[in-house]
């Protein structure tokens, strides 16, 4: 067993308690394992500020300075707050902790050298700095080099000494007893040379010890390289070789009911978009291959139709289909639908949630084994296990993303036969980088062009201010015969507020709206799902005017006469939220509007996610924009997915790295499916050394 994978506990300087420290804080088992955790940043301690040039402005400062006193100092209010003096040759700076005031009393020693580093502000009119991150100046650690690493840590690691000073200290002791040979290049010599980048090993040294901005530049395109290349081989990999080898049904037939529905009972004419979708779901269903494709498409672009026509083509070869949806209100509305477009036609549809109970279930679950439901329409509650099919052959999940990867496998467990072919749709569009990352081992279709005749949906942003306005602008829409949706937030952590909120919202609506002039309808999670189909069903039939709603009603829902969205307390929702809360408006004909209403005081993104829902109605202009606000890991989806997880990769700002990996990888692939070739025998290697026991794409025997 080499040193590098052997028990961190055995690492000098580390024993059985920061050993477990690691496990626990870190998941560092091994020396190798600390040294794949790198930098977050570095300190140049060319740079340090003076602190006399230092001003309350809230830039970051980085200096070095002498602590000279520690005192706990208890504020008006009764708080206490640890004030720490430090001083350079320029002058005094104090800094300030509100948090943690032990373990930083403890760490701290008066008379010490420190680096410093944070956010100046003002404190009683002087600069000074509030939770700093800190650590002891050492001059023997500097190794000839300008660039220190600093890594992230926690109060349980500072506490043991394993702050970036300690760290720096064990990853400089296990680098000194490796070379070049104990960590194995894994990419050809040949792309090494192409793309200029250095070796493995040195990567690594670089990366934690660069002696200048080149050599850490040149050491993080390597590993982002590295990183987002072996993933992309993997993607591709498995994409390939389920197409190769994975079995699936031949739908060979355009049939009877399906040339039926296109003839005689399609409401209107698809979209140039909507046809090419059908004709590449089509040829993938029909050459003997199992399926695996995502269909994305823009809110209101009109997957619906698509996926009605793919069920279809299902029952014309013999095979039930199944539609699934996240939420209760989208599956009904979906089986409310295509109930409609195909009563005239020999299709048996049936509904299934878990408020479908008894003798209802036990009929649904019964006609699907014998085979006389066609299409199941549905929420997860279709993936149960109880839930057999008698011959399934496509599965459609809609808005996949809220659903996370895992359920895309569990569909074909369904089955002993051939697999189903899956058909997963999401409307929010998803930035490229992340689709190669999430979805990179599924075909991708795009709908990228809106039935004719929409307009863009014009947005504007109100105060409360402008309460008055907005209820005048709400009766004109009423009287021109349309409906309005009133959104609030609804966040978890605050239901009870936030139902508040809505009901306090309600109450002012009635006054300026009452009946029975006028009609307001209210839907929000709490009520009893007969309750709210009641509500839904009265606005569908345009029975009431307003319908004030919490964000059950954000994907999918489909008024067509409902041209107006407020949303209430705009400020609390995400952007993608936004668009698609948005997206329920805009379907018809007529001219529709957003009102974002918030509050006066706003934070720089939301300012930023307002102005973008009002710049623009582009799907892909706000993912882009969204992914970069919040950070990947805030994407639905994202976390079941793990793209999270990379350990320097940035999904944002590496795109240019990304795009040329996963190309690069497409090209290795092509040229060499099996990776047999000689030159690439590293990387056939090392995925066999990564590739976990029963993972899906572990194929590579
Ligand atoms: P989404 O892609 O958001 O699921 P839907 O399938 O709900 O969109 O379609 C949105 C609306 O557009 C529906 O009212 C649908 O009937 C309509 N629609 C879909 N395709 C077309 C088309 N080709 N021409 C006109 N209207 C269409
Ligand atoms: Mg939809």
């Amino acid at each position: 067993m080499s040193f590098l994978f052997s028990d961190i506990e055995f690492l000098k300087g580390v024993g059985p308690v920061k050993g477990e420290a690691l496990r626990n804080e870190l998941g560092v088992k091994t020396p190798m394992d600390l040294l794949e955790i790198y930098p977050f940043r570095y300190v140049d301690k060319t740079r340090f500020q003076k602190i006399k040039d230092l001003k309350p402005n809230g830039d970051i400062a980085l200096i070095k300075a002498q602590l000279i006193s520690l005192e706990k100092i208890k504020g008006k209010t009764n708080r206490q707050r640890l004030s720490g003096l430090v001083k350079d040759e320029s002058g005094l700076l104090e800094l300030v902790w509100f948090q943690k005031i032990k373990i930083i009393e403890e760490i701290l020693v008066p008379g010490k050298e420190y680096i410093i580093y944070g956010r100046t502000n003002t404190y009683g009119g002087k600069a000074s700095i509030a939770h700093p991150e800190i650590e002891e100046y050492q001059q023997d650690i500097a190794m000839h080099q300008t660039l220190d690493p600093v890594y992230s840590s926690t109060e349980k690691l500072d506490g043991l000494g394993l702050d970036s000073k300690g760290r720096r200290r064990l990853i400089k002791a296990i680098l000194e007893k490796i070379s070049e040979r104990d960590i194995g290049e894994n990419l050809p010599d040949e792309l090494l040379t192409t793309l200029k980048l250095p070796s493995r090993y040195q990567s690594m040294v670089w990366a934690h010890f660069p002696s200048n901005e080149n050599e850490k530049n040149l050491s993080h395109n390597r590993i982002k390289f590295e990183e987002f290349f072996f993933l992309q081989v993997q993607m591709l990999y498995t994409k390939a070789t389920r197409k190769q080898n994975l079995k699936g049904l031949t739908f060979g037939t355009v049939g009877e009911i399906f040339n039926q529905f296109y003839g005689k009972y399609l409401p209107f004419e698809l979209t140039g978009a909507q046809k090419r979708v059908i004709r590449e779901i089509r040829t993938d269903m029909g050459g003997g291959k199992q399926m695996n494709r995502l269909l994305q498409g823009d809110v209101g672009s009109g997957k619906t139709i698509v996926a009605l026509l793919c069920m279809l083509l299902a029952i014309d070869n013999g095979f039930q289909s199944c539609l699934v949806a996240p939420t209760e209100i989208l599956a009904q509305q979906h089986y409310t639908t295509i109930t409609g477009l195909v009563k005239d036609l020999p299709v048996k549809v049936a509904f299934l949630s878990g408020s479908v109970k008894g003798k209802q279930r036990r009929e649904v679950l019964e006609q699907l084994e014998s085979g006389e439901i066609h299409i199941l329409i549905g929420t997860h509650a279709v993936f149960e296990e109880k839930v057999v099919f008698a011959a399934l052959g496509l599965s459609i999940t809609d808005e996949q993303h809220r659903f996370g990867v895992a359920q895309r496998a569990k569909m074909w467990m369904k089955t002993d036969a051939l697999p189903p072919h899956i058909l997963v749709m999401t409307a929010t569009p998803i930035p490229r980088t992340l689709a190669m990352t999430m979805y990179g081992d599924l075909d991708v279709s795009v709908i990228d062009e809106l039935p004719p005749g929409r307009k863009d949906i014009i947005t504007v942003h109100r105060y409360e201010s402008h309460r008055m306005q907005v209820i005048g602008f709400m009766k004109e829409q009423i009287a021109a015969g349309h409906q309005i949706y009133v959104v609030y937030p609804l966040i978890e952590e605050s239901e009870a507020l936030d139902l508040k909120d809505l009901q306090q919202g309600y109450e002012r609506l009635l006054q300026y709206f009452p009946r029975p002039v006028y009609q307001i309808s209210v839907v929000h999670g709490r009520m009893k799902q007969a309750e709210k189909d009641f509500e839904m069903d009265r606005f569908i039939k345009k029975i009431t005017h307003i319908m004030v709603a919490t964000t059950v009603i954000e994907v999918g829902v489909n008024v067509p006469n409902a041209t107006t969205m407020i949303i209430e307390n705009c400020e609390r929702f995400g952007l993608s939220q936004l668009h698609q809360l948005r997206g329920r408006v805009g379907r018809g004909a007529q001219q529709s509007y957003c009102l974002l209403m918030s509050g006066d005081k706003l934070s720089h993104d939301a300012r930023k996610r307002i102005k973008t829902m009002c710049e623009t109605n582009n799907g892909f202009v706000i993912a882009e924009v969204d992914l970069e606000l919040r950070g990947p890991g805030e994407i639905d989806g994202t976390r079941q997915s793990g793209v999270t997880s990379f350990k320097m990769l940035n999904l944002i700002k590496d795109q240019k790295i990304m795009v040329a990996a996963r190309n690069i990888a497409q090209q290795v692939l092509d040229e060499d499916p099996e990776l047999l070739h000689p030159k690439n025998i590293r990387i056939r290697n090392y995925l066999k050394s990564i590739q976990k026991p029963g993972s899906n794409w572990a194929l590579i025997s």
